[in-house]
């Protein structure tokens, strides 16, 4: 059994954190190759290594003295090597890094030296073999990302090594220069780490036991959900729920390997299991409810539009003449209503409701903001009778009106819209119908 581990900054933000992750990947063999972020924020209102690495930059680019940024970062790392007892010196490094800074040599190779330096302690804690992602993690010439290289180079090396710590977040071109993901991309890295090994699990430690049913921030203590497939975790992470970086899904999606979300204040929690298909049963009928505030609806009426051929590719042909994405668009006989966000949709309002009436001519448009929209999510939901019915039910009985209703024939989501202002009350009505009254 292989297993790829990721942990996040909170999770390697100073040694009590790095001591917890030692215990969670010596209690398993099967633990042997670890891809750590930087250290992230030790209390709330603490800055992330990789923040203070890009204004350390940044001041250095502007030829301001940013030695006691340098210290500062610095002083993080050494604190974590003296809560550890290590004899590890980063003076070197960090020597090389200050020329470098001099030397300008990017923003994405500073913010890389965050993961880079994590990663060597790290492989001195453990006595693991330490790869840097620079060799192993490949962009191409115009700096985008190159799997198929990656993959050999990873492939290669890995196959070689019994036990390594592979530092997240960035990788190199050909020529040398480091580049990186987006934000929280060391998520990313893993998932390229599990795929190029074949692991049979890629386990993402973080500072929560997983995805859970609603946002915290609505409904008190959610459930957690056990077991997510990848369709139902898109439809949710569209819809606003994070955890984890959208790019790490592709590369183990494709070959079949789950991804953990695990918690490393809560190492005996079972986390979440996300996974390309299962027969396991969803707890509830629904896997996960999320939602959005901020939509707009514009409302297009014109008798007899049915028969009007071409008549939908005109009106979202506006839209897309004008740059603005469309997200649902339900339709009557004599009406058709386009869904967009808000702010992208204010500025070009008026553009958008001339070129509707050039294109189509319309009886009239009527517009609405301040819109929310809710997906309520679940694999469970096929097949299963009453399911919008309960949610429709649950809405009424809590005074939400709904202004919209939107179920693909997957059957794997039912969106809904409602006003923002009744937006929390109607999240906490569906999630209440479905799970408080299983328990
Ligand atoms: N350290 C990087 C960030 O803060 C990458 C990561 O943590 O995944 O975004």
């Amino acid at each position: 059994m292989k297993k790829v581990v990721k942990f996040g900054g909170s999770s390697l933000a100073n040694a009590e954190q790095f001591q917890k992750v030692g215990e969670i990947i010596r209690s398993e063999e099967s633990r042997r190759y670890v891809v750590p972020s930087a250290p992230g924020k030790r209390f709330d209102n603490d800055t992330k290594v990789t923040d203070m690495l890009y204004q350390c930059y940044d001041a250095a680019v502007s030829g301001k003295d940013f030695g006691a940024q340098l210290s500062a970062i610095k002083e993080r790392y050494y604190e974590i090597i003296r809560g550890l007892h290590l004899s590890l010196s980063l003076e070197e490094e960090f020597s090389r890094i200050e020329a470098d800074f001099k030397a300008q040599a990017g923003a994405e190779y500073a913010a890389s030296r965050g993961e880079f330096l994590n990663g060597k302690i790290m492989a001195e804690y453990l006595g693991y073999e330490f790869v840097d992602a620079a060799s192993v993690i490949r962009f191409d010439k115009d700096g985008s990302f190159d799997a198929e290289k990656t993959d050999k180079l990873l492939g290669k090396k890995l196959a070689k090594c019994e036990r390594g710590v592979i530092p997240g977040f960035y990788g190199a071109m050909e020529d040398g220069t480091v580049k990186t993901f987006s934000r929280g991309g060391s998520d990313v890295t893993g998932s390229l780490v599990a795929k190029a090994i074949r692991a049979d699990v890629y386990e993402n430690w973080t500072d929560v036991s997983g995805f859970l049913v609603t946002d915290p921030r609505i409904v008190e203590n959610p459930m957690g959900i056990d077991t997510i497939t990848y369709r139902e975790l898109r439809e949710l992470s569209y819809m606003g729920a994070t955890v984890l970086h959208e790019d790490a899904i592709f590369p183990v999606r494709k070959e079949g390997i789950p991804i953990n979300i695990r918690n490393t204040n809560r190492p005996e929690d079972r986390g979440t299991f996300i996974v390309e298909s299962t027969c396991r049963k969803p707890k509830y009928v629904i896997t996960g409810i999320a939602g959005k505030k901020g939509f707009c609806s514009i409302n297009i009426e014109k008798s007899m539009m049915n028969s009007e051929i071409g008549f939908g590719r005109k009106i979202l042909q506006v839209f897309e003449d004008q740059g603005i994405s469309f997200e649902h668009v339900p339709s009557g006989i004599d009406t058709m209503t386009v869904y967009v966000h808000q702010d992208e949709f204010e500025e070009k309002e008026q553009q958008v409701i001339a070129g509707i009436h050039r294109a189509v001519q319309p009886d009239f448009v009527e517009m609405e903001s301040d819109l929310a929209l809710i997906a309520v999510v679940g694999r469970g939901m096929k097949s299963q009778r009453g399911t919008a019915g309960r949610i429709f039910s649950a809405l009424a009985h809590a005074n939400v009106n709904v202004k919209m209703i939107d179920q693909g024939s997957s059957e794997l989501n039912i969106i809904i819209g409602v006003s923002n202002e009744e937006f929390e009350r109607a999240v906490k009505a569906i999630y209440d119908i479905f799970v408080m009254t299983q328990i």
